[in-house]
């Protein structure tokens, strides 16, 4: 087993339900250019607790989606410990988290781009990551390094085709309906603003920046549900 297959065993014992690999170097800022491979780290979330988002978000997915953030921001630290104890540059992004220099609603580097760099997904029309495994019911970690990596073969088109079901349910109708394709900006997909605003009416139920319906609805997390019950 070489170094890459131990890290991926090790990452999955941890808690990943799937990880991918990536080269970045076009496309990490300058910043980053010394570690251009990415690692892209998938939880599952909790069908359970998905399926209970009928017309609002609940109090259990915010404390489930708080609880992935953190098993997520657990799993990268530790492949970064591993990774430098090997030798090797590496940085975690943080699995929430938006830097006001960067601009509203942005991290570090865009974990749904590595991630289908990495071939592990799609963006959906609701402007999540879309699996062929758990559809967009997960969430996502990255680790940028300098470690040489085998990478997955990139997803550079949408698997949505016509379906339009998640642009239909949102209640602030912020998705406009766009099939993706790699390189279109998030802002021809999602009007981040309107989805935000909208959550201004959760207050009472925590803080977070999704409600969950659009997630919830699409077809691709319930088909998988569907085959394993
Ligand atoms: S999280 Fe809710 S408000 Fe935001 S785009 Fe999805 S369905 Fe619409
Ligand atoms: S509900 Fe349909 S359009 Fe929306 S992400 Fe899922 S497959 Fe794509």
């Amino acid at each position: 087993m070489d170094k890459q297959e131990i890290l991926e065993k090790k990452i999955k014992e941890w808690g990943a339900s799937l990880v991918g690999f990536s080269n970045l170097e076009e496309i990490v800022p300058e910043n980053l250019s010394d570690i251009p491979y990415g690692i892209s780290i998938v939880i599952k979330l909790s069908d359970r607790i998905v399926d209970e988002i009928t017309d609002k978000p609940t109090h259990t997915y915010y404390h489930h989606y708080r609880a992935v953030n953190n098993l997520i921001d657990l799993i990268t630290l530790r492949t970064v410990l591993l990774l430098e104890e090997w030798g090797y540059k590496a940085l975690a992004v943080p699995a929430s988290q938006s830097i006001a220099d960067l601009g509203e609603y942005r991290g570090l580097f865009p974990h749904k781009t590595a991630a289908t760099r990495a071939g592990l997904g799609w963006i959906g029309k609701n402007g999540l990551l879309v699996t062929e495994e758990y559809g967009p019911r997960v969430r996502l970690g990255t680790v940028l390094t300098n470690m040489p990596l085998r990478t997955g073969t990139p997803i550079t088109q949408s698997r949505c085709g016509s379906c339009r079901i998640c642009v239909d349910a949102c209640p602030a109708m912020a998705l406009y309906g766009t099939l993706w394709k790699e390189g279109i900006p998030r802002e021809e997909i999602v009007d981040a603003k309107a989805c935000s605003e909208y959550m201004k009416n959760f207050k009472h139920i925590g803080r977070g920046h999704v409600c969950g319906i659009c997630m919830e609805v699409c077809p691709y997390g319930k088909r998988k549900k569907s085959v394993d019950r």
